[in-house]
């Protein structure tokens, strides 16, 4: 559908703004949040307009904030103001569409198709969501509108804070002309520095190769790049009721009959479905794991928690005891796969005071992903994998 019906709505610089809100003597000046323990040990989770044009951005270890900043304001995060904003941000969202589909706590995708009757345009819808969450929270909201998810997100970018950028079915090959080729989803650093090797820098410079060509050299990501380099993308908005599980499976290129390479493989996914889960707000009580052997059998063992958890060490022991207890890993795996079902969205499960300290550091963990990218970032268990 090559009509404008997908907006990404982004908070600008959201913790820190919401600080900025509440202590109006903040206003203009360079605020640093941390964790919600504030030490030179910790990272910064945002900075605010004023201290980025310090250098100072959001991974950033504290220590080397201060050394860029030192006069900025180093603030704690205050993370339950900021999910209480945060609701009333989306109740706004969903006044306009059904179809919200929550990335993070301050970020969404938004499908508006079928609602021009009641709001207008997609450009008009995108102009009110921003006047309104404006007048309401005292906050500014970037918005993109364009035809898909991917240009959508590449819109709201583009003239951040408070921006309104509209990509049209006709500005897309000129958007896309010079867009530099890390802005492109799926390409982190790695990809990046491959690509470069090839004298990739930009999305126009994937035109020239063939379906086939990126296929053969860079696989399933070879494939999309062909795809998004052009613009295209067709996936959907979902909202939070749609998703029933969150899980990742990964087919090896030779049998693996190795114990220590088959967990190390087991928690990159636990990684993978756990930043998923969090990053629409979900949490499950139920872990599945899936096995395929050499002879394309498959075998599939679940386990049922007390609480809802979202967390990677909670997903990846579980998992890890599901394999072990039935043998599964008797013969070389082809396939394996693990996952979460019976899902909640978060702060509806049962509180459970054990998991919280798993929760900050996945927490970490997931904003560094969406900072330099998923690929770059893991704990010691993976590095036993260089194939990322
Ligand atoms: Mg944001």
């Amino acid at each position: 559908m090559a009509k404008l019906h997908i907006l990404h709505a982004d908070m600008d610089a959201f913790f820190s703004a919401v600080e900025q809100r509440e202590t109006p003597e903040l206003k203009g000046k360079a605020v640093i949040i941390g964790g919600v323990n504030l030490s030179n040990r910790g990272v910064v989770s945002t900075a605010s307009y004023e201290a980025r044009k310090f250098g100072v951005h959001s991974a950033m270890p504290i220590a080397q904030a201060k050394k860029l900043c030192p006069k900025g304001v180093y603030l704690p995060a205050r993370h339950s103001l900021y999910k209480e904003t945060s609701q009333d941000i989306f109740k706004i969202l969903k006044k306009y569409t059904p179809l919200v589909e929550k990335l993070s706590i301050d970020e969404a995708f938004l499908d508006v198709n079928g609602c021009e009757r009641l709001y207008g345009d997609a450009v008009e819808i995108a102009a009110q969501i921003k006047e309104e969450v404006k007048r309401k929270t005292e906050l500014t909201i970037s918005v993109g509108v364009s035809v898909n998810k991917f240009l959508a997100k590449l819109a709201s970018d583009f003239e951040k804070p408070d921006g309104l950028t509209v990509i049209r079915a006709d500005d897309i090959k000129s958007f896309m002309y010079s867009l530099d080729i890390n802005k492109i989803w799926g390409v982190g650093e790695v990809f990046a520095a491959k690509l470069a090797e090839e004298g990739v820098y930009k999305a126009r410079d994937i035109w020239p190769y063939s379906l086939e060509e990126l296929k053969d050299k860079f696989g399933k990501a070879g494939v999309k790049l062909f795809f998004l380099s052009r613009g295209m993308d067709n996936r959907e908005v979902k909202s939070q009721g749609e998703i029933k599980s969150v899980s990742h499976e990964e087919t090896f290129v030779d049998n693996i009959s190795n114990q220590d390479k088959l967990f190390a493989y087991l928690f990159k996914m636990s990684e993978k479905v756990s930043f998923r889960l969090h990053s629409n707000s979900l949490k499950g009580t139920t872990i599945f794991i899936k096995v395929r052997y050499a002879d394309f059998s498959t075998f599939s063992r679940q386990k049922s928690l007390k609480v809802a958890v979202n967390s990677s060490e909670e997903i990846y022991q579980t998992a890890k005891k599901l394999l072990a207890n039935d043998n599964l890993l008797k013969k070389p795996l082809r396939l394996l796969g693990v996952g979460v079902s019976n899902l909640c969205q978060e702060g509806q499960e049962q509180l459970n005071l054990f998991a919280e300290a798993d929760d900050q550091l996945d927490q970490t963990i997931d904003k560094l992903k969406r900072k330099y990218g998923f690929n770059k970032i893991s704990r010691a268990r993976k590095l036993y994998l260089n194939d990322d």
